[in-house]
Formats: structure tokens, C-alpha cells, sequence
């Protein structure tokens, strides 16, 4: 390498943090500066607040990353004045709707529940963590497994990856036995009830310190180490354009959202890692505009309950001695609303979806002290089946350059459909969810389907395809079409139908992308 290369990163979240990550380890003499337009909510950038254990602490840092929703701290985020809310629905925690309705607002009315987190970060400081790795026709087409294999032990490396959290718990054994019993004999071997993976680190007392991009950067945000003297991460700062001459990038434009100063920064390639909403969205300003950005957007339909797990059937399998232990750990973290997680993964033909199960001694929603199950000593589970949106060019994010968001940049229309194939499995996935509920005990909240967007898991708007045909954004290196020195990052890379959790997966493709920037800039 004949220079100190400077790379921009644009966006905090786990997918740019790992590309700052493996580029500093990879190149000597590389400098690293991240750009992230949301604040910085604790001591360590990027921490899970999961981890914060003073409630208030912790209302506080989810209200801070809500963007336009931020209510009373709106204007320390250097958001423009008179902007107003008038959503319909609630995000979730430590998020904020993307049409939030008001001046400035997008516009999704068939994808209601879109959402994003806008944070040093991202929506990993408030995710939950699990971390399964995709299978069958949810992997990539064109990587093969012996690559794909070394791609993903690296991204559960960035991760902290625990194959068996909670294993120890006889409750969540019980759990896996019961729902054992009812689907076992139907699920290949290896695909039935187990563990769900999850990212962060056992602590001594039982409890787990959630990862979040503080766990993915490491040395980086560790003064001691020589790493972190080559990483910039500058938080409340807007990147408003990807600059480019040809097929070269040449640097980025940038607003620090506390004094709208607006500068140049010049770099020697760019990663974009801004979500699957505004990644596309910061391209399209930059005028870098493939054909199939923003389109063949998929997410996962989500159906959800919770079900009282029933004493007797419980009792078959663990004892009462050992829920007292099970409460007593529970008690370490009241806060924390996850204790033992399981699931039943993706599996073909015949389990397209995947089932996500979370042991908790309370419901996630106040319940009528006089309702049946209202106490229940065993607790419950909160149990979801995610399933496959199958990609369409019709289900897209599009741009408006004549109609500003309210950070003035070009607004996004989702426009999205179910179509029969989703119906079907979703038809097939809420049986399986009542069987599994039935199997544990008595549902107090039956299954529903979340709205459009709920699930979080936004896909496919920058997917990567194998030939510059018009139907991807980007190469199998995650390098945008027709510039060499452009790296998008993120669950938007996603080309297949899943329904898997993705960021185990948009990390290793991303572990991919930075391996071929190194050895683009180390040949330089
Ligand atoms: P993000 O984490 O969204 O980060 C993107 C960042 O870019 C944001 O901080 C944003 O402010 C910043 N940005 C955007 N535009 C700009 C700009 N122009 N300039 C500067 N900065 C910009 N996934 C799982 O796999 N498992 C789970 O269990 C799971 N649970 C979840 C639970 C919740 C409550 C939430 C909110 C998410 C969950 N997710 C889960 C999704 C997971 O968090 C995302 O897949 C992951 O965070 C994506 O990482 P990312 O780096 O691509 O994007």
C-alpha cells in the first residue's frame, strides 16, 4: 500500500462497526472515520441498553434514539424546528417510525410499522440479540459453504456469539422437551427444538451482558489498544452525499447536526451501512442511482402470542425446586425481559418459517388481576413465527426529489404487498403456532399478525446478485455496480427470501465486502 488510506463508514451500527472492525485489523496504515447522525448513549459507544439497569437510564437512551419521535430531546439531536408528530402506531422502543406522520414525514401506508433507530449503534443497542445462522434456500446462491462456513465463524466471533445461552435452564429444557413432543417426529435431524443463538456474554451470576456494537468494535473504542488510534467515530453527524467522479468515490459530504457546519471529507472508498431504508436513500441522493435500488424489498410476516405455560405439563420434565433457582436468576435482571430462549429454526420443505420462543415470569402487557392465568407461578412464553416475503421489483422504498424528508433529504414511499405465497405460509405458520401453544399450556394473548414492517428485519433494497443485469444493487462483494471503491452494508444486501434474524448474516456478508476492500487497497 503506497498511502495512508482513509475510508469513510457511514453509519454506527453493528454492519458498519464490523466493517471498521476487520478493515483496521486488516490494514496497517488505514484510518477508519464512521459517521453516525444519532447521539451516543453511553460511556461505551454502541452498548446493548439492554445493559443499562437503572430504568430511568434506560427509557432515556431509547427516547434519545428516536429521530423524529425523540419527544423532549429533539432538539439536543439537532433536529430542524417544527417538526411534528402524528403517527398512528407506537415503535418500538429505541426506534422511530419512518412515516411518523407530520411535516417531513414518509410516507408507508401498506408498510405501516417500518421503523429505524437513529443512535451510535443503531438498531443494535436495542435489538434482542438472536443470532441464527440461515439455512437452505436462505443462504446465497453464489457463495459457497466452505467460504460461507469461514464468513459466518467470523461474523459470531464480531458477535460474541453463544451457541447454548440460558442451556443450563431446566425451565427452557422443559420448554424444548415439550415442544420436542409435538413437532420432533416431523423436523430433519438437527432442525428441531434447541437453544436460540444469541450475541453477548455470560456473566457470572446467570445474567448475560447483551452485545451490541461496542462488542463488534472492540479494540477499536479501547484506548489502550493501537487500533483505536486509527478509528474516528463522529456521532450527530448527518453524511448528506456520497461524492463521486466516474466510477470513483472521492470522498463524502458531511453536516454536524449540532452547528450545521457542512464539510468535505475526502476518502479513499466508502462503506454505506445506513439501514436498508436509508442506505438506498443516501445513494439515490448522491445521485447513484442502479436500477433495482430500493426495490425487492422483504421483511419477515410476523405472528406472535403468549401462551401461560401450564404447571402439570411443565412439571413433567422440571421440578418446582428448580423454577425457584430459574425466579432467583429472573431476579438478578428484573429489567431485562429475556431469560431462556428457544426456537425451531427454518428447515425445508415442510418448516419454512422460523419459530422464536422467550421464557419470561411476567406477559409483556398488564393483564386483568381477575383473568384466568393472571398469576401463573411457571410463567409464560412470548412465541413468534417469522416467515418468508418472497422478493418482488414492486415492493420497493422509491425517492422523491421534489419533496424533502425532515432532515431534507429525498423522501421515501414504501409500497408493499402480500401476495398468495406469504398468505399461505403465513396460514401454515400461525397452525404451527397453535400447536406449539397447545403443547405448553393455555395462550392469554392469541396469534395475530403484526402489521406490515413490525418485524424489523428490512431486506433486499441494495440486494447483491451475481451479474450487473438490473436486478441488484451490488456485486457478491457487496461493491455497488459500476464503482470500485463503493461498499454498501447491511440487511439490505439480503438477496433470498428468509426468515431467519439477519444480522448474523448481513455481518458475514459483510466480513466478505471487507476482506476485498483490503485487498483492493492493499494492491493500490
Ligand atoms: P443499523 O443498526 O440500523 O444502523 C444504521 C445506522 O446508520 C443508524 O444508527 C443510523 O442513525 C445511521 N445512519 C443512517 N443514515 C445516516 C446518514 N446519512 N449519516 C450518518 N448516519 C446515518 N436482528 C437480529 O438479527 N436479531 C434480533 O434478535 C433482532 N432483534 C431486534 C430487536 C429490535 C427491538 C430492533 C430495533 C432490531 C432488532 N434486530 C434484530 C435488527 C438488528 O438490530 C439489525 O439487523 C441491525 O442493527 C442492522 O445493522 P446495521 O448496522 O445494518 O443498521
Amino acid at each position: 500500500m503506497s498511502h495512508r488510506p482513509t475510508i469513510v463508514i457511514v453509519g454506527s451500527g453493528p454492519i458498519g462497526s464490523a466493517y471498521a472492525r476487520l478493515l483496521l485489523e486488516g490494514l496497517p496504515t488505514a484510518r477508519v472515520v464512521m459517521f453516525e447522525a444519532g447521539p451516543q448513549l453511553t460511556g461505551i459507544p454502541g452498548e446493548s441498553v439492554r445493559n443499562i439497569a437503572d430504568p430511568d437510564a434506560k427509557a432515556r437512551a431509547r427516547e434519545m434514539s428516536q429521530g423524529p419521535q425523540a419527544g423532549r430531546f429533539r432538539s439536543s439531536l439537532g433536529l430542524p424546528e417544527g417538526v411534528s408528530v402524528e403517527g398512528m402506531f407506537t415503535a418500538r422502543e429505541g426506534t422511530h417510525l419512518i412515516d411518523f406522520g407530520g411535516e417531513g414525514s414518509g410516507h408507508a401506508p401498506t408498510f405501516p410499522a417500518a421503523a429505524a433507530s437513529t443512535n451510535v449503534g443503531g438498531m443494535g443497542a436495542h435489538w434482542t440479540c438472536a443470532i441464527p445462522r440461515p439455512g437452505f434456500s436462505e443462504k446465497i446462491p453464489f457463495i459457497d459453504d466452505a467460504e460461507w462456513d469461514g464468513l459466518i465463524a467470523t461474523a459470531e466471533s464480531l458477535l460474541h456469539a453463544q451457541s447454548a445461552a440460558f442451556a443450563d435452564s431446566a425451565v427452557g429444557g422443559a420448554i424444548r422437551s415439550l415442544l420436542e413432543e409435538e413437532f420432533g417426529g416431523e423436523l430433519p435431524d438437527g432442525y428441531g427444538p434447541g437453544t436460540l443463538p444469541v450475541a453477548g456474554d455470560p456473566q457470572p451470576d446467570g445474567t448475560m451482558r447483551w452485545a451490541g456494537a461496542d462488542a463488534v468494535l472492540g479494540p477499536l473504542i479501547d484506548p489502550s489498544s493501537p487500533l483505536s488510534a486509527r478509528f474516528t467515530l463522529r456521532d450527530l453527524t448527518l453524511v448528506r452525499r456520497v461524492e463521486h467522479e466516474g466510477d470513483t468515490i472521492t470522498g463524502v459530504t458531511v453536516e454536524d447536526l449540532c452547528t450545521g457546519e457542512i464539510s468535505l471529507l475526502p476518502a479513499d472508498a466508502v462503506v454505506v451501512a445506513a439501514d436498508a431504508f436509508r442506505s438506498p436513500q443516501l445513494l439515490w441522493a448522491s445521485g447513484i442511482r442502479p436500477q433495482a435500488l430500493g426495490h425487492y424489498l422483504t421483511e419477515h410476516p410476523v405472528v406472535i402470542s403468549t401462551v401461560a405455560l401450564d404447571a402439570e405439563r411443565m412439571s413433567r420434565f422440571a421440578s418446582e425446586a428448580e423454577l425457584d433457582v430459574e425466579l432467583a436468576r429472573r431476579a438478578h435482571n428484573a429489567a431485562d425481559p429475556v431469560a431462556a430462549v428457544n426456537r425451531i429454526p427454518f428447515s425445508e420443505p415442510d418448516h419454512p418459517f422460523s419459530l422464536q420462543v422467550m421464557y419470561s415470569e411476567t406477559t409483556p402487557f398488564r393483564m386483568d388481576p381477575g383473568a384466568a392465568y393472571a398469576e401463573n407461578r411457571w410463567g409464560y412464553v412470548n412465541m413468534g413465527y417469522g416467515m418468508r416475503k418472497f422478493p418482488r421489483y414492486e415492493d420497493a422504498v422509491t425517492f422523491d426529489d421534489e419533496d424533502p424528508d425532515y432532515r431534507g433529504l429525498p423522501n421515501m414511499t414504501i409500497t408493499y404487498a402480500l401476495t398468495d405465497a406469504e398468505t399461505a405460509e403465513i396460514e401454515a405458520g400461525t397452525q404451527h403456532l397453535r400447536r406449539a401453544g397447545h403443547a405448553l399450556g393455555a395462550f392469554v394473548a392469541e396469534p395475530r399478525l403484526l402489521p406490515n414492517g413490525s418485524s424489523l428485519h428490512y431486506q433486499g433494497t441494495m440486494r447483491m446478485g451475481r451479474a450487473d443485469d438490473g436486478t441488484s444493487v451490488a456485486d457478491p462483494w457487496s461493491r455497488v455496480w459500476g464503482y470500485r471503491n463503493l461498499y454498501v452494508g447491511g440487511n439490505g444486501l439480503i438477496p433470498t427470501a428468509t426468515a431467519m434474524n439477519p444480522t448474523l448474516m448481513s455481518v458475514a456478508i459483510a466480513a466478505r465486502g471487507a476482506q476485498r476492500l483490503i485487498d483492493e487497497l492493499s494492491d493500490e
